[in-house]
């Protein structure tokens, strides 16, 4: 019998993956994975892992639910170690429970292993501080819809003026919050802030008010995966965050190489703020990877390409 490890993947960067995370990577016989985790981190695996996609964008689900409960099951069974591995931490907005009962259900043995969760990644690398002394005392994370119920059901009562209110999954009804929100009596002038891709190269952050919010997300053309902190707490960050003041922030890369992927050569770009793509060339590559970078390739675009041949310290890099 197999064990299963819920583990999260934290928000991007790849340094604030955990040392146990990694661990149970690098050892795991299958890995079912989804779209929030940095797909980087698959190359830590056994070249002889199985990697399983269940990635979901908003309501667009590549393998439902009871899908994904089934296979940890039908997995957990048959083969050694498994990882289900998820952005941030898996037990928040992770669906986890249901995956547990699953898996508690079949008497199967399991581990959770938190992550840092895009509450956390996306203030710190924003330069935002979820608490403050002056200002907040208190955080409250939501998410604006939940299971079989996008609607007005969701309560926001916990959020006050001394507060932070995070948000998940709040693009596509920022509306919404906005109402809820002048429902708990804050003014129109609660600073606002939106985070998106928190903690990688290519994030993007806006600054406004509850009044401007909406407008601002059209104009910065901000896309998904986005939080949302609303508070105080906002206003009292500089403009531009350490983060941001990195010297390779905003340079998108493109890494191809012949060599087996690197984490650490990985690392030496994105400490220092970079996006970035490794795409492994050749005949020993790793073709697991083959459709995860074509899909990469169509949905982003590079400012800087480096080449790296095999038996060869040489680095090319162009830019476009
Ligand atoms: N378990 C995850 C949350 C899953 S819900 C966690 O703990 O972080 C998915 C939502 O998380 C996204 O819609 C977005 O609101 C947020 N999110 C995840 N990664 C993010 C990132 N890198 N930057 C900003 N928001 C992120």
């Amino acid at each position: 019998m197999g064990k299963v490890y819920l583990v999260g993947a934290g928000p991007g960067d790849p340094e604030l993956l955990t040392l146990k995370a990694m661990r149970l990577l690098k050892t795991a016989d299958v890995v079912i994975y989804d779209r929030l985790c940095n797909p980087l981190f698959l190359h830590l695996t056994k070249r002889t892992a199985k990697l399983i996609y269940c990635g979901k964008k908003p309501y667009h689900h590549a393998m439902k639910q009871e899908k994904i409960n089934e296979a940890l099951v039908e997995y957990g069974k048959s083969e050694g170690e498994i990882v289900r591995l998820k952005g941030g931490d898996p037990s928040i907005f992770g669906r986890v429970r249901e995956e547990i009962d699953c898996l508690e259900r079949a008497k199967l043995p399991y581990e959770i292993v938190p992550g840092i969760t895009a509450a956390s990644g996306a203030a710190a690398y924003a330069g935002v501080t979820l608490t403050d002394r002056e200002s907040s005392s208190h955080v409250t994370l939501s998410t604006a819809h939940r299971k079989g119920d996008h609607g007005e059901s969701e309560q926001m009562a916990g959020f006050t003026k001394h507060g932070t209110a995070c948000f998940y999954m709040g693009m596509e009804n920022l509306p919404f919050i906005k109402k809820k929100l002048l429902e708990q009596a804050v003014a129109l002038d609660l600073p606002v802030a939106i985070i998106s891709w928190g903690s990688y190269g290519r994030q993007k952050k806006i600054v406004g008010t509850l009044s401007s919010i909406e407008q601002l997300v059209e104009q910065a053309d901000l896309i998904n995966p986005a939080l949302i902190i609303a508070g105080d707490v906002v206003s009292r960050a500089p403009a531009e965050s350490w983060f941001e003041k990195l010297p390779l922030f905003g340079k998108k890369i493109l890494y191809i190489t012949e060599k087996p992927f690197s984490f650490e050569k990985m690392v030496e770009f994105t400490s220092r703020g970079a996006d970035i793509w490794f795409q492994e060339v050749g005949p020993n590559r790793d073709k697991r990877f083959d459709a995860l970078t074509k899909k990469f390739l169509k949905e982003n675009d590079f400012t800087d390409f480096y080449f790296e041949n095999e038996g060869s310290e040489a680095l090319f890099k162009t830019k476009c």
